[in-house]
């Protein structure tokens, strides 16, 4: 009997600034090198440590609405006063070879991700132990402005109520137990899709 044809997955994970994406999607990665993650484009400024390429293509405001435009994007938002998006293709052409993919993104991003990729996408929120947790996690990463902290920390209790239309949250209290949570989740979807038989039908779940 011939394989059954698979496809890979996205996996998005969202949470509020400082709630720990870039460090959950990064052990993710470490950990499961058959996942891929996707670079977003991004107006934002470079932060100290960060590469072009590596952490986000940084583009100028004209760059990136010239992707949007262009329907390269499979994905974007406007998010703390910067523009964020995914490109398109890299993403589709890791689906279509079997490849998951990690895309870390924000609450608008998940929606839309949602709408394009439907259960293809496992919607993941990580949620910090509290808000005061938040703010100390920013704080100690030494990469905002006080007056960017307040921002983040506004917005973070909007995106907090989104997280009832995930189809997962995990608690990011301690880190080994989140990624213990996040592992077991990919590799849930991972035995759906083989069960489902290639599962390009729409009738694994999420
Ligand atoms: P995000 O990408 O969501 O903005 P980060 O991954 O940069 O968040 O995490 C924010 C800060 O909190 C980083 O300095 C990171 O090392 C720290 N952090 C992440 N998860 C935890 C955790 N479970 N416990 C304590 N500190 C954490
Ligand atoms: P940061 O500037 O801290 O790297 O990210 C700020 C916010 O933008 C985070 O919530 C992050 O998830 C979100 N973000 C990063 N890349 C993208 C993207 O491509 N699309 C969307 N919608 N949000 C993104």
């Amino acid at each position: 009997m011939a394989l059954p044809k698979t496809r890979g997955r996205a996996f998005v994970i969202s949470s509020p600034s400082g709630g720990g994406k870039t460090t959950v999607a990064a052990r993710l990665l470490r950990a499961l090198p058959r996942l891929t993650r996707s670079v977003s484009v991004t107006t934002r400024p470079m932060r100290r440590g960060e590469r072009q390429g590596r952490d986000y293509d940084f583009v100028s405001p004209a760059a990136f609405h010239r992707l949007r435009r262009a329907g390269q994007l499979l994905e974007w938002a406007r998010v703390h006063g910067a523009y964020y998006g995914t490109p398109k293709r890299p993403v589709l052409q890791a689906l279509a070879g079997g490849r998951d993919v990690v895309l870390s993104i924000d609450v608008q991003g998940a929606r839309q991700v949602r709408r394009a990729l439907g259960r293809r996408a496992a919607l993941i929120f990580l949620l910090p132990p509290s808000v005061e947790h938040l703010r100390r996690r920013l704080v100690r990463r030494r990469t905002e402005t006080p007056a960017a902290i307040r921002r983040r920390l506004a917005a973070a209790r909007r995106e907090l109520s989104c997280a009832a239309w995930y189809d997962y949250t995990v608690v990011n209290d301690r880190l080994t137990r989140a990624m213990q949570d996040i592992r077991a989740i990919v590799s849930a979807h991972g035995r759906v899709v083989a069960r489902a038989g290639g599962a390009a039908s729409g009738q694994e779940r999420g």
